[in-house]
């Protein structure tokens, strides 16, 4: 019962299903708003001053843990195509010896979790997460990792593991941005049997393209196997070579094999469901939970305990469910440092992409810029209230 092509006929979704918010090297960024440019401004102003150095060697930083989370680590260009969701790796070196240079303690999750509430943390600590378990994370990030002798937790989602092609949504987008100055204009009508024409010289028209794609999928209720097929008809016709993608496992899942041998040098699997979804029916819930655990329950030794919400979606009904399935902790991708009063089933944690400059997150190691968060985005409880009103 493991072939997922046999077993939906709708495919599940996947990691970036959301459309990646690509950057176009053409378009100019658009100016940062005001907050964030003044948030810049006075971090640049405290690290002149040293603050940044006070914040990071004080008591009350260290009561706080740092949540570090990151999806994918290039093998190719594709950091050029999506800054959110991938990073070179050149720029996640960087970070790592930020890490070093500043004197952080990279615990493993488990500790770093049971150690902030027993209030036991050394000064400045940080745990670090990879989302999805990528291939590019054992090609590419656990290289470093083991270089920089950092421990790590992947959250991985073991139905792409076994059906290990290139994710659709991710390819499609990818694809789509590769093709953006060969084939600015394509005529697609073949992909749909309507007349159509994508612009994809700028961003807005490949991600109108993109949302396309993925509706159209949806709409015709295509199996994985069908979307796999429609990516490689759509590289196809944009001039991209679909073989040379996949063989180089570029947006790919690790394999069953390859995430046990991340797991045997030492790196943490933990749930992230089995079809990177979260559906709000307690059966179907806790079933994504099972059916994750059991695959990686193979993977790796002990039982695994720690999840993270896909796609950093959540609700107040999953704290309950989740304590059921015997999950202890479970990280969001709501930017902050976790403090012993964080539920421990919304613990906040801050995406690190391209697009942050070494000095924002220099803001967040040392935890000066959870001071610029409102503070209704930290009140994880209150916000689990609030939505369980809804
Ligand atoms: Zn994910």
């Amino acid at each position: 019962m493991t072939a997922p092509e046999q077993a939906v006929r709708e495919a599940p979704p996947s990691p970036g299903t959301e459309t990646p918010a690509e950057e176009t090297p053409t378009v100019a960024r658009p100016t940062p708003p005001l907050t964030v440019a003044v948030k810049r401004r006075v971090l640049g102003a405290s690290s002149r001053l040293g603050l940044l150095g006070n914040v990071r060697d004080s008591a009350w930083r260290q009561r706080r843990l740092l949540i570090l989370c990151y999806h994918s680590i290039s093998i190719d260009d594709e950091h050029e195509w999506s800054g959110t969701y991938s990073m070179s790796p050149a720029v996640l070196e960087s970070r790592l010896r930020m890490l070093r240079d500043g004197r952080y303690n990279v615990l493993p999750l488990d500790e770093a979790v049971r150690r902030l509430y027993e209030g036991t943390l050394p000064p400045r600590s940080v745990a670090l997460t990879f989302d999805d378990g990528m291939f590019d994370f054992h090609a590419r990030a656990w290289p470093l990792l083991q270089q920089f002798g950092f421990p790590a937790t992947v959250y991985l989602t073991t139905y792409y593991s076994d059906y290990n092609k290139p994710i659709f949504g991710l390819l499609c987008s990818y694809v789509l941005w590769r093709a953006r100055v060969r084939m600015p204009e394509p005529d697609v009508t073949s992909l749909f049997g309507t007349p159509m024409r994508w612009r994809l010289s700028d961003a807005a028209g490949r991600a109108r393209a993109h949302r396309e794609i993925l509706a159209h999928a949806d709409r015709e209720r295509l199996t994985l196997p069908e979307r796999t097929a429609l990516a490689e008809r759509l590289a196809e016709l944009l001039g991209e070579d679909y073989e040379a993608i996949r063989a180089k496992r570029l947006l790919t899942v690790m394999t069953r094999e390859e995430a046990a041998e991340v797991a045997r040098g030492g790196v943490d699997v933990q749930l992230h469901t089995h079809r990177h979804r979260t559906p709000n029916d307690h059966a179907l819930f806790l079933r994504e939970i099972t059916d994750n655990r059991e695959r990686i329950e193979q993977i790796r030794d002990g039982v695994a305990r720690h999840f993270c919400y896909p796609s950093g979606i959540y609700r107040a009904e999953f704290l309950p469910w989740l304590r059921e399935a015997g999950v202890t902790t479970a990280t969001t991708c709501d930017p902050g440092l976790a403090s012993p009063r964080s539920e421990p089933l919304l613990l906040p944690r801050l995406v690190d992409t391209s697009l942050l400059s070494p000095l924002d997150v220099e803001g967040w190691m040392t935890g000066m810029s959870a001071f610029f968060m409102p503070r209704k985005a930290s009140a994880h409880v209150a916000r689990s209230q609030s939505l369980a009103d809804a």
